[in-house]
């Protein structure tokens, strides 16, 4: 049976009715009778998460274990994310779960690729002394995209530029796009000069990048809530002092990206699986209008990675919420109603 849903849409903020057929949104009323599944509320475009690791069966340790993976996707799932971007992978997604009709939508960018300049010793991190070709192969195996450490230790020196610059237009000309990491100023200005397709953290991002990452249409995903997380655990010594300064400073251009159109977009990069919520509330605290941090966290997020919100012929993901999230953002921890591929998850 089709599902009916009305309410307040964002991010158009229309009361409207709107029905779920199949994987499809439709305006349009069915001939078909239809199970009205929400009336009141508020609904948005299904969430996001555009930056998390997922498979790992303890925080402190890197593995990669299908099972911890499927529950990790679910405890999103149930906090109403129904499409999930992994900047790097220890393992490959299991196709089963890839395709399950529970699943959120998995977009993956492969393993954490490290050039061997750079690292030759985290658990995490693949080493290659040939970075082009290997991340042209990821992009290629993993839903267009690669992941690359654009630097590690923010002390040390990061990926050069004209490697960075190589490996962003091997991997564009073949049709892929490019998650950079980067928590060093020197890191952060060689990816934005680059023009790679998101940057990931940017702790210390030197002030040019922003008109950088503007003029090449680089996202901005700072992950704010791991950040927030480590702060506290930081010693206060000279090398903890450079990391609050770089901390500072990635909040500060939080803002300043998106006044210069910078589509600034929400990765929690940390457990617990299905907080998003939290990295909305930490956008806005860094000075994102209400409005766009939400759709950080759902339409602005899914036209990033090409997955259509509550348009005609959309993909049929909704959370439906008693309070208006852009009003009252912690409303998004409380979905009342969850549809994933046009199925009720909740
Ligand atoms: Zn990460």
């Amino acid at each position: 049976m089709a599902l009916h849903l009305r309410g307040t849409v964002l991010p158009e903020r229309a009361v409207r009715d709107l029905w779920v057929l199949g994987d499809r949104i439709t305006f349009d009323r069915p001939s078909r009778p239809a199970d009205t599944v929400a009336d009141g509320g508020f609904l948005l475009p299904g969430l996001v998460d555009v930056h998390t690791h997922p498979g790992s069966p303890s925080p402190d340790e890197p593995s990669f274990s299908a099972e911890a993976f499927a529950e990790q996707v679910a405890a999103h799932r149930d906090a109403g994310i129904t499409a999930l971007r992994f900047p790097g992978l220890l393992g490959e997604v299991p196709a089963a779960l890839r395709e399950a009709p529970d699943a959120p939508r998995l977009i993956t960018a492969g393993r954490w690729l490290a050039w061997a300049g750079l690292s030759r010793s985290a658990p995490f991190h693949t080493v290659t002394d040939d970075l082009v070709a290997l991340a042209v192969a990821e992009a290629k195996a993993h839903d267009g995209w690669c992941k690359l450490m654009g630097d590690w230790d923010f002390e040390a020196e990061p990926v050069p530029y004209d490697l960075l610059r190589a490996v962003t237009d091997a991997v564009h000309a073949a049709g892929g796009r490019v998650a950079a990491h980067c928590q060093s100023a020197q890191g952060v200005l060689n990816a934005a000069r680059a023009g790679v397709d998101s940057i990931e953290h940017g702790m210390g991002m030197p002030e040019q990048c922003v008109d950088l990452m503007a003029a090449h249409g680089t996202a901005y995903v700072p992950t704010l809530t791991a950040f927030a997380r480590s702060a506290p655990h930081i010693k206060d010594n000279p090398r903890g002092r450079l990391w609050h300064e770089g901390h500072r400073i990635m909040i500060r251009r939080v803002r300043e990206a998106h006044d210069a159109g910078i589509s600034v977009l929400a990765g929690t990069d940390s457990a617990p699986f299905g907080n998003v919520a939290t990295e909305v509330e930490h956008l806005i605290a860094a000075g994102l209008p209400a409005d766009v941090a939400v759709g950080a966290a759902s339409w602005a997020a899914r036209d990033f990675l090409g997955l259509p919100g509550l348009t005609e012929g959309g993909l049929a993901d909704v959370t439906v919420y008693d309070a208006d999230p852009r009003l009252e953002p912690g409303v998004l921890r409380h979905p009342r109603r969850i549809v994933l591929r046009g199925r009720i998850v909740r």
